[in-house]
């Protein structure tokens, strides 16, 4: 499966916000948003661009595809998807992005980046209802139980993010994570889905 493997920090000064997708290094000073808030390349500081109305689109767009790891064509898929089911496209779009395998994993607090928690479903550490599945996109269903195999549990990395991360579940998902079992209990609802994005502006920039 194909994915990005360029430096991460440049997306986010491309946004202009913190995408939040190195781990810990996020919080930090060192955070290139925080020291350098303009976009990257030679001429990042003196880019000023006239914001039209496509260019806003496009950005949104940009912004959670980068959030959720997400390459375009995959991206293009999903919103299809979204399109098609009953309800509100963006919010469908949204809703079917948070609830890929690999963020549930990042969301429980097992791993501290989505980047991070992809490769801990790559690598067989995570089971769904038992099972070990290692497809990052794998789309969970209300219900599903998401759990660390035995192995993973011991993994030092896995230790560290409970130890140090403290991130809070979302009340879509039930369970301690300490006890390395997440169950979903219900389909997140989009006040429940806290990122920075406007997604009516993805539907109008696939609307067109
Ligand atoms: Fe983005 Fe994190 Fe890099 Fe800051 S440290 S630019 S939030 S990935």
């Amino acid at each position: 499966m194909a994915r990005y493997t360029d430096a991460v920090c440049r997306l986010c000064r491309r946004e202009k916000i913190k995408l939040y997708l190195k781990g810990p290094k996020c919080d930090t000073q060192k955070c290139p948003v925080e020291r350098r808030p303009y976009p990257p390349g030679e001429h990042g500081r003196d880019r000023i661009r006239q914001g039209s109305e496509y260019l806003g689109q496009l950005r949104e767009k940009q912004k959670a595809r980068r959030i959720y790891g997400v390459l375009e064509k995959q991206f293009a898929n999903t919103y299809e998807e979204a399109n098609r089911a009953q309800g509100i496209t963006g919010e469908n779009l949204l809703r079917m992005l948070e609830l890929r395998l690999d963020n549930i994993v990042y969301r429980a607090g097992w791993g501290s980046s989505r980047n991070q928690s992809r490769q801990m479903v790559r690598h067989g550490h995570v089971l769904v209802n038992g099972k070990r599945v290692d497809i990052p996109s794998y789309r969970v269903r209300k219900g599903d139980v998401v759990s660390l195999h035995q192995k993973a549990r011991q993994m030092i990395v896995v230790r560290h993010n409970l130890d140090t991360l403290d991130r809070q579940v979302p009340p879509w998902l039930d369970g301690d994570p300490t006890s390395h079992e997440i169950t979903v209990r219900d389909l997140p609802m989009r006040e429940h889905i806290d990122l920075p994005v406007r997604e009516q502006l993805i539907v109008e920039l696939y609307s067109k």
